[in-house]
């Protein structure tokens, strides 16, 4: 876990990622996204828009309410199932999860059926029986079980008689579901389509942690691909291979960090579900999945709101689309692009830098003007600042000695300095330094937006 308290470290001083509401003693598991992590966060989305909405002929975008109808959850599932057990330990506090509890305690034997395929008193009758321990401080002193539901809840009503219980979105997806017949006649595309959107969802999470790995509010990148039936597992696969695709091409992340893991025990109504995971400090973690949900999302909303979810073409049956989903966590994504890029590399005997060797198309600055002193050589770099920032995200540096700005530049991932001298006020060249060599070379300033873009890949 070194390297996970490292970056946690690092993003909080260099201004990625800080504790949320920190002056007022924090509030678990919340984090605050700083200038460097917002601009990661939105290359991160942006790689993801184009590579799944824009690149496609059948693909276009969306950007649903977090708030919805809460019949909406009524017909997806979660007010009655989206709910885990859990019991607390009346010595430490520590709260468990019990199907993972019995599962984890090494004392299930039953091979037919799953710790979490119990009823309540099934599984607490199992916990007492078989004494198993609190995880956290060894004691065998719990509490009875009940249910803990994932969904937060808010109240919206006049007055206080007046109340209904809306919720704050689990999950981005449902948008596109209410939403089939509105997108499919706005844009007049055919199934197969996709709908991509990316946006945020609220989970009262029993144990969160690991940094941004387990938040309770987070954001999703979602593509349902409303497709045939008979084509379904076709688009499983091209998604599955697309999710690959986006890590490894798009992100940059290492392809053996990846992994794709087939779900053995399948929704009543999916033919296939595959989780892609990350090798974080913590172990294999869950990013994304590609799942098949047959028509249940479609189907249970024509059920309860009464209104068709049939897509009709001339010539053919109507028919409720099958949905293949590909959903992605932008948290644990950028929390993987953070892992995968932290490398310290020693420069020479005894002097070591951080370099955070993050794909220059995501990194939160594309280059940093930096003037070799202040006396006059302020209006210059001013002006190059001004042009660059018109195309690309730039810092401005002008503290500290030229080696430490590097450095600092270095730890932050930014691929290119540029570092204005006197000479530049006489010959309009510039030195620009790369991030993973550290060559340097001397560039005319006219030929820079054309040499970053050549490099920014
Ligand atoms: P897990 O098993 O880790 O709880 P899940 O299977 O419930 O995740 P999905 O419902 O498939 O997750 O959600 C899609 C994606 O949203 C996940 O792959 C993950 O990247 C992200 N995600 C889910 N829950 C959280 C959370 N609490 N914090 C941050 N990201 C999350």
């Amino acid at each position: 876990m070194q390297n996970l308290d490292k970056i946690v470290a690092l993003s909080k001083n260099r201004g990625f990622i800080y504790p949320g509401s920190e002056i007022y003693g924090g509030l678990a598991n919340t984090w605050d996204f700083g200038p460097l992590g917002v601009e990661l966060k939105n290359n991160i989305k942006r790689e993801w828009w184009k590579f799944f909405v824009r690149e496609n002929r059948n693909s276009i975008g969306m950007d649903g309410g977090i708030l919805m109808n809460p019949m909406v959850w009524k017909a997806s599932g979660h007010v009655d199932t989206f709910q885990d057990p859990l019991m607390d330990c009346k010595d430490c506090k520590h709260r468990s999860r019990v199907d993972k509890l019995i599962e984890e305690s090494g004392t299930w034997k039953d091979t037919k059926k799953r710790p979490e395929e119990l009823s309540l008193p099934e599984m607490e009758k199992f916990v007492f029986d078989n004494k198993i321990k609190c995880p956290a401080c060894g004691k065998v002193n719990w509490t009875g079980i009940r249910f803990f539901k994932l969904m937060f809840s808010t109240d919206r009503g006049v007055t206080e008689a007046n109340l209904n219980t809306i919720y704050l979105r689990p999950e981005t997806a449902q948008s596109q579901f209410v939403n089939f017949q509105n997108l499919q006649r706005s844009s007049r595309l055919k199934v197969p389509f996709g709908v991509g959107q990316i946006g945020k969802a609220f989970r009262n999470e029993i144990t969160p942690g690991n940094f941004i790995f387990r938040t309770v509010e987070f954001e999703q990148m979602e593509y349902q691909l409303f497709c045939k039936e008979e084509e379904s597992m076709k688009w499983y696969d091209i998604y599955k291979k697309k999710a690959h695709e986006f890590y490894t091409k798009r992100l940059g992340i290492t392809d053996r960090n990846i992994r794709f893991a087939d779900h053995d025990n399948l929704a009543h109504y999916a033919k296939a579900a595959v989780d892609a995971e990350y090798l974080f400090p913590f172990g294999w973690g869950e990013i994304g999945g590609t799942h098949h949900r047959g028509i249940f999302d479609l189907g249970n909303h024509q059920r309860d709101s009464k209104k068709t979810m049939e897509y009709k073409e001339e010539g053919q049956d109507p028919f409720v689309p099958t949905v293949i989903e590909s959903s992605h966590g932008l948290d644990r994504i950028l929390l993987a692009t953070l892992v995968d890029a932290y490398n310290e590399e020693e420069v020479a005997p005894g002097d070591t830098r951080v370099l955070m060797k993050l794909k220059p198309s995501i990194a939160p600055y594309t280059v940093a003007v930096l003037p070799l002193q202040k006396r006059g050589l302020t209006d210059k770099s001013h002006e190059l600042f001004d042009t660059l920032s018109k195309n690309f995200s730039v810092s401005y540096d002008e503290t500290g000695s030229i080696g430490k700005r590097y450095r600092r530049q270095d730890e932050i991932g930014t691929p290119l300095c540029l570092t204005v001298d006197y000479e530049t006020l006489e010959d309009n060249s510039v030195t620009i330094r790369d991030r993973d060599t550290m060559k340097q070379e001397r560039i005319r300033i006219s030929d820079l937006i054309d040499f970053i873009n050549r490099n920014i890949v």
